[in-house]
């Protein structure tokens, strides 16, 4: 479980980004964090990895206060996809996936048998995919490698920051069906940060809707209230 308990953050220039964060995310539970542009989404997020640390307040994961915990050694344990993924464009796609598993000393077969699993998982054939360069794939393949990039290393915790924003609709919309599918099998716990809320409506067990550094309401899907 990850819990924010009264989470501020002042930015150096004297941004106030959150004013007071109190949230709780389940095992398992996928949540989107939404709304309009500098609310604050990014910067709960980035919290969480610590890639932003807070101002005030605390961030506890599965009992432990992550300012305690190495940041490197936490992000082994977070996989994080973002709009542009960046795989390297020397290495091959199993390569690109098998980054951070090696990184933790995972079995090999194990992994391999993982990665092709996650492969098939978002239609694409291993046979034919895991040995190509990144140039050989389409925008909305190399986004799926992301994703099971992120997941290839069994981490208890997946970041998605506006994952599918730079794909085409359809691309966009496949790939949230399969965000969908691939949940119900991994079961994974997901903070995803979307400005959509038809995105968020589809994908998320519960929605955490910000304004102004604030969380305004945290609810299933079928209870948010739509806004003009
Ligand atoms: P969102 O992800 O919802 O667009 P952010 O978390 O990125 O919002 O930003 C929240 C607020 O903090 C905005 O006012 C933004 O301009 C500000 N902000 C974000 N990052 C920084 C930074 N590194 N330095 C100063 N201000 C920042
Ligand atoms: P998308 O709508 O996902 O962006 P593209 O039009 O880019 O799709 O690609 C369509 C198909 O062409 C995909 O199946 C992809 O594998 C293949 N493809 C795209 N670029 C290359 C390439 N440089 N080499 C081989 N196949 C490619």
């Amino acid at each position: 479980m990850i819990q924010f308990d009264g989470v501020t953050k002042k930015y150096p220039d004297g941004t106030s980004a959150l004013k007071g964060i109190n949230l709780e995310i389940a095992e398992g539970e996928l949540v989107t964090l939404i709304g309009p542009s500098g609310c604050g989404k990014s910067t709960t997020m980035k919290m969480i990895n610590r890639l932003v640390e807070p101002t005030g307040g605390r961030i506890i994961i599965d009992g432990k206060d992550i300012s305690k915990i190495n940041p490197v050694r936490l992000r082994r344990d977070i996989g994080y996809v973002i709009q542009h993924i960046g795989l390297f464009p020397h290495m091959t796609i199993k390569d690109n996936v098998a980054i951070v598993p090696r990184l933790k000393r995972m079995d090999k077969k194990a992994y391999e048998r993982r990665i092709d699993e996650l492969m098939d998982m978002v239609g694409l054939d291993p046979e034919k995919y895991r040995d190509r360069y990144p140039s050989e794939l389409s925008g909305g393949q190399q986004q799926r490698i992301g994703v099971i990039r992120a997941m290839a290393a069994e981490p208890s915790i997946i970041l998605m920051d506006e994952p599918f924003s730079a794909l085409d609709p359809i691309s966009r919309e496949q790939l949230q069906d399969e965000l969908i599918r691939l949940q119900e099998t991994v079961k994974k716990t997901i903070v995803f940060v979307s400005h959509d809320m038809d995105e968020a409506l589809k994908i998320a067990d519960r929605i955490v809707l910000m304004k102004g550094g604030e969380i305004v309401q945290a609810d299933k899907p079928e209870r948010i209230l739509r806004r003009p």
